[in-house]
């Protein structure tokens, strides 16, 4: 007996893989274009973590002409969830992250090198697995639960590493006609790579973004199909990344140490190996040390935190370009218009250790990205967000065209207002500006000036004497001059500042008043455009 009937005998129907090697014919690409991918297993919702993989994987193919697909990693049928495929694929599109090939929401692959769910290509696996029995790479194994809680338990005896591995491989060498009856007999069996490896001897490997590392050679006879006819994630990476044409992997770290297994097994199953990216997590300050940021400690890890909040796709993409090349925002500060995906990325430039998440950075440059937007575009943001999150806000907004205008106070000029960073923050920074939430005998801290009745002075000498409706800015302005001077507070700050004893104190004390007033604010956009878009009668109900 030998081994091809041992393979028909464990995988009687499967294709020749040469099958499957015209099936999938390399891709015709131009030189130094990047095939790579996004392998998530449906697992959970998705996490901030896996929107970075794929934006960076997308980033580098388009940079290079190339193609990003995303493939659903479902072996472990135990830890899937409901949808997981459907939800990830639907984040992603959410983020502009759609990939160049996948598989349909529908059920239809996009791309010819489909299907993009692994529990769809076991039959694909199952033929390289048969071609590794044929050549002796690989052989089933019958070893139960307890046969290797034995080796493992005898392995710590010795004082040696634990696995399957060198001596320790039980069925490694067992006669094929013993292995042949044993399957017909029924037994349980999973099939193992037969490792040509040595620990003795290192391996190079050059890491796009780790750089050099050595590694002992693997010498695991790993399983490649378990007993539910699946895959492991080594053995299917291999084979799919190969079909797939892949020549670039980026990937999590965690995976760093299986390199030299994943090499072996591209060099035993005559296939080129792709190069690998190794990216480091995002990391997140706790105390004085810093971690993994985590799907269940940090809230912010779930890409669904982000839609609650309010905090815009495009401002979480730009965050993430950011931690991902340091130099992406002073690139950003010449390229203000440009999209994320003409910047030069280089990853080779990624950090080794992983890059920290700062919150108050991401609204930093959420506040960025909000201050180009357009007061229509403000709006409607702000409108869908709060249909699903604020009625109050939702209320306010109702009134359109007046939304409109203050949601445009100091925006689409060339130093735009920038002091929303989320939806959720809308409505604080705009109440005010509804006189139904104005409240006006609100307790308003005036700053400087807080004597009431200087307080009222002021306010009634500028609304009788110079406020009129329809000033320009420059005359809206020098009135607030006059006034001030009038009542003996320099008319230019510096002028304070040069002989503080000769004033009361200064224009923009002045101006603060006023803007208390009408406000409850001594912080606000520009006043001469509030005062604009509240109108005389506004106004004057609130003095
Ligand atoms: N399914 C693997 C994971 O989610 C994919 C790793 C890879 O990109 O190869 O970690």
């Amino acid at each position: 007996m030998d081994r091809k009937e041992l393979a028909n005998l464990i995988f009687p129907d499967v294709k020749d893989y040469t099958y499957y090697e015209e099936k999938y014919p390399q891709r015709n690409l131009p030189e130094g274009a990047i095939v790579t991918r996004y392998a998530p297993s449906p697992t959970g919702v998705v996490h901030i973590g896996g929107l970075y993989q794929s934006l960076i994987a997308k980033v580098i193919a388009k940079k290079t002409g190339g193609v990003f697909f995303v493939r659903i990693e479902d072996t472990d049928q135990k830890r899937e969830i409901e949808n997981g495929a459907e939800q990830i694929l639907n984040s992603l599109k959410d983020y502009g992250l759609s990939p160049d090939e996948t598989m349909g929401i529908d059920g239809n692959d996009i791309g010819n090198y489909g299907p993009y769910m692994q529990s769809k290509r076991k039959h694909i696996y199952q033929s390289y697995a048969k071609k590794l029995i044929e050549e002796g790479n690989a052989y089933p194994c019958f070893c139960s639960a307890e046969d290797l809680e034995n080796i493992r338990q005898n392995q710590e005896k010795a004082k040696e590493r634990t696995g399957y591995y060198g001596k320790w491989t039980k069925c490694r060498n067992m006669p094929i006609d013993m292995a042949i009856e044993k399957i017909k007999n029924g037994d349980p069996y999973i099939i193992r790579f037969k490792s040509p490896g040595n620990p003795e001897r290192k391996i190079k490997h050059k890491d796009v973004i780790k750089g050099s590392i050595e590694f002992p050679e693997n010498d695991q006879d790993i399983i490649i199909i378990k007993s539910d006819g699946l895959p492991t994630y080594h053995f299917a990476h291999a084979v799919d990344d190969h079909l797939m044409g892949t020549n670039l992997v980026i990937r999590g770290d965690e995976w760093l140490a299986s390199v030299p297994l994943h090499l072996q097994l591209f060099y035993v199953l005559g296939f080129k190996a792709p190069k690998y990216a190794h990216i480091a997590p995002i990391m997140k300050q706790d105390g004085d040390g810093k971690r993994k940021l985590s799907k269940r400690k940090d809230p912010e890890a779930a890409v669904g935190y982000y839609k609650e909040e309010g905090i815009p796709k495009d401002s979480v993409i730009e965050y993430l370009m950011n931690i991902a090349n340091s130099n992406f925002e002073a690139w950003r500060k010449q390229n203000p218009d440009k999209s994320v995906y003409e910047f030069d990325f280089d990853l080779k430039k990624m950090g080794v250790s992983g890059a920290l998440f700062d919150m108050v950075k991401m609204l930093d440059v959420s506040k960025n990205v909000i201050s180009k937007y357009t007061a229509e575009e403000v709006y409607s943001s702000a409108y869908d967000w709060a249909k699903e999150y604020d009625n109050e806000l939702l209320e306010m907004l109702e009134n359109k065209e007046y939304s409109l205008k203050v949601l445009g106070i100091e925006r689409g000029n060339i130093k735009p207002r920038k002091d929303i960073a989320k939806w959720s923050d809308v409505k604080h920074i705009i109440y005010y500006m509804y006189p139904e939430k104005f409240d006006r005998n609100g307790e308003f801290e005036y700053q400087k000036i807080t004597d009431k009745e200087e307080i009222e002075k002021i306010i009634k000498t500028y609304f009788e004497k110079y406020y009129d409706e329809s000033d320009d800015k420059q005359t809206w302005f020098d009135k607030i001059k006059d006034l001030s001077e009038s009542l003996g507070y320099s008319r230019e700050v510096k002028e304070y500042k040069a002989n503080p004893e000769k004033y009361k104190g200064h224009v923009g004390d002045i101006s603060t008043v006023i803007r208390v007033k009408l406000t409850g604010r001594s912080n606000t956009p520009d006043l001469y455009e509030i005062m604009k878009v509240l109108g005389k009668d506004e106004i004057l109900r609130r003095i």
